[in-house]
């Protein structure tokens, strides 16, 4: 019995779990839900809700296509290298969806549990464009398995009401560009700790990094702020 209930926990056949919870970390239904949504304690998932907002949903908006993606890359930007000061980020993700629960929403998987239990702490005192931020730890683990396949290969008949997840997507050179900038960053911040614990006689080479200074992004993004940590 115990076995045949782990089996179904949070899908459609578990009658006492939530799956849309579980799977996309929010249900239309909300706190009403006849369902549990169980929080985690622990998650390398974090859910920053109702953060990103299109200006397309916009009364009078006159934003040509490509407008819209550089702003839209601008948010992106901005929101990425505020959660890489918590730790090494997996993934992150935006939904373009309307639907309450779903419409702006931010999800970023970290590498590790403590990056994002830390990232929840700090953005829940925080503000963005002038509204406070409310983040929590999702049981999100597969953002795939939480997207619209219709939507991800044409277009999907529920529009933007769905309750899988409709992805908005950065520029690819955008990504790109900060996925290497993450790693450099990392392979940095591994080098520093490495020769912070040798002789003082080696600072001299670990002041010849100079190149990273000239970085348009990551000059002190991640740096001191960063937790000393792991
Ligand atoms: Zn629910
Ligand atoms: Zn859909």
């Amino acid at each position: 019995m115990a076995e045949y209930l782990a089996s179904i926990y949070g899908t459609e056949k578990d009658k006492v779990n939530c799956s849309f919870y579980f799977k996309i970390g929010a249900c239309r239904h909300g706190e009403r839900c006849s369902r549990k949504h169980v929080k985690p304690t622990f998650s390398q998932t974090v859910l920053i809700a109702n953060m990103y907002k299109n200006p397309a949903h916009e009364q009078f908006c006159t934003l040509s296509d490509e407008q819209m993606q550089d702003d839209f890359d601008l948010f992106y930007e901005d929101v990425f290298m505020e959660l890489a000061k918590f730790g090494e980020v997996e993934e992150m993700i935006v939904c373009d969806n309307i639907g309450d629960h779903l419409v702006g929403n931010v999800y970023c998987q970290y590498r590790y549990e403590e990056s994002a239990g830390n990232a929840v702490d700090s953005l829940n005192n925080r503000f963005y464009a002038g509204r406070p931020l409310y983040a929590e730890l999702s049981p999100v683990t597969d953002f795939r398995e939480a997207c619209c396949r219709q939507h991800e290969i044409a277009e999907c008949n529920r529009g933007g009401f769905c309750n899988f997840m409709h992805l908005r997507h950065p520029s690819r050179s955008l990504k790109r560009e900060l996925q290497d900038g993450q790693r450099l960053s990392i392979r940095e911040k591994e080098r520093e700790s490495r020769q912070a614990t040798r002789r003082p006689a080696e600072d001299e080479e670990r002041r010849g990094s100079r190149h990273y200074e000239d970085d348009r992004h990551y000059r002190g993004s991640y740096s001191s702020s960063r937790p000393e940590e792991y």
